[in-house]
């Protein structure tokens, strides 16, 4: 069977390595890919918001499943696109995506279905947003309704911090649209935990639990980024809490997407607070594979991806067999110097080919091979280095071991990633 993957990023390129271990998987496609995923996967030069030039290329080459990775299709429609085309896709409609794409509706639901989340106020008018935030204690939390590249967020804990993020979204409207309503949501304190799951209207199987570290610099320090890196599975973080987040959080959600005709079919991911009591509360949900949790919970799968998709398309996801292994694996992302402001391009990547002979995975995030044919970067995060090992120490050490190995101008990456979990 041949296949469609939409995206470019290192969560692409973790999706493809792993329907290529399928015996099911014939040839596949991604667009537009980098120069990573060339390796596994057959690069084609179209964009992710050129839908029609998606599925006229889908229908030319007979491809009979599509995935989408990034969150901007999905919440434009683009899964409506192919399937009003009849071709199989897995991914959440636009109307489903609507929970990653608009921060209000997630918050609206949560509360309407006594679902666990922070407590918030939501405000279409700048004044009336300031008023608010001028009574409210700090530390406190401000985000823009709609999509924002993972920047729409504010933990402020000055009130100039918090008054100016409110006006960039609501004044200077940096993000645009995504601007036009604002959450003011109180601060939750605790560790955070990701879980996937794979969702089709109220069957929801969930994924081996991931952790992200969101902040640039060790003791998570610094601007708020895409993330620099994860681990999994969460050895520190007792398996009930686990379950009490799958019970008490994702499946209460996807049962009111459904009753909301909304039904979510897709991955619904789920970003957590543990407070230190041990309460749960949601923080946020994304319509889609985190990035880079996909890089270290798709090499554990056991299963066949490829049956996975097609199980949630067709309706039986209730049946297929999913499982994990029991290896545990860490990602470490090497960023270009700068990130997550402005950096450098083209730079030359040198020794990926070395740093997998310890069994490490390199994904390519921001890749791409020059008119030289040279190994270049492209973009914010590079290159997302994944070491495997029988437990988090030893993935860990894995991991940076490879990414020792890897060099370009400029290179940065966190040296504390999954150190929460060496117990
Ligand atoms: P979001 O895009 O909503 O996931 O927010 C991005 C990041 O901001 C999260 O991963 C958290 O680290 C942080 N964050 C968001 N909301 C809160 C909150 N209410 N309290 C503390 N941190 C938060």
């Amino acid at each position: 069977m041949d296949i469609l993957v939409v995206g470019g990023g290192g969560r692409e390129h973790a999706i493809c390595w792993t329907l290529a271990k399928s015996p099911k998987a014939g040839v596949i496609y991604c667009a537009p890919g980098n120069a990573g995923i060339a390796e596994v996967a057959q690069v084609v030069p179209i964009q992710v918001d050129e839908f029609d030039r998606l599925t006229e290329f889908a229908q030319e080459k007979n491809v009979e499943l599509v995935v989408i990775g990034p969150d901007d299709p999905l919440v434009d429609g683009i899964v409506d696109a192919f399937e009003e085309k009849n071709i199989p896709v897995f991914g959440p409609r636009k109307n489903a995506a609507y929970i990653e794409g608009s921060k209000t509706f997630m918050k609206d639901l949560l509360k309407k279905y006594n679902i666990p989340t922070a407590a918030y106020e939501k405000f279409d008018q700048y004044e009336s947003a300031q008023a608010y935030l001028d009574n409210q204690t700090l530390p406190i939390v401000i985000k823009a309704d709609g999509l924002a590249a993972g920047k729409g967020v504010t933990v402020a804990f000055t009130r100039e911090e918090a008054n100016e993020a409110l006006k960039s979204i609501m004044v200077d409207k940096v993000f645009g649209d995504s601007g036009s309503q604002v959450v003011i949501e109180e601060f939750l304190e605790g560790q955070e935990m990701s879980i996937l799951a794979f969702v089709d209207g109220e069957t929801v199987r969930p994924m081996s639990a991931a952790q992200d570290h969101k902040q640039v610099f060790d003791g998570d320090q610094g601007p708020n980024t895409g993330g620099m890196g994860t681990y999994s599975p969460l050895p520190h973080i007792a398996d009930s809490l686990i379950e009490e987040a799958i019970e008490t959080i994702i499946k209460p959600t996807a049962k009111a997407m459904v009753s909301e005709g909304r039904s979510f079919r897709g991955v619904l991911f789920a970003g957590l607070m543990i407070a230190p009591d041990g309460k749960l509360k949601t923080i946020e949900f994304n319509a889609r594979f985190g990035d880079p949790e996909t890089q270290v919970v798709l090499p554990r799968l056991k299963s066949d991806l490829v049956d996975i998709f097609l199980a949630a398309i067709n309706g039986t996801l209730d049946e297929v067999e999913i499982s994990w292994s029991d290896e545990a694996a860490v990602c470490v992302v090497l960023a270009s110097g700068g990130y997550p402001a402005s950096y450098p391009t083209g730079l030359p990547i040198l020794g990926q080919e070395k740093a997998k002979q310890n069994g490490s995975l390199v994904f390519h995030a921001g890749t791409a091979t020059n008119d030289a044919g040279e190994l270049v970067t492209k973009g914010g995060r590079v290159l997302g280095v994944v070491g495997l090992g029988s437990d988090i120490a030893d993935a860990r050490n894995k991991a940076y071991a490879a990414a020792e190995q890897i060099a370009f101008e400029g290179k940065h990456n966190r040296t504390d990633i999954a150190v929460k979990a060496l117990v």
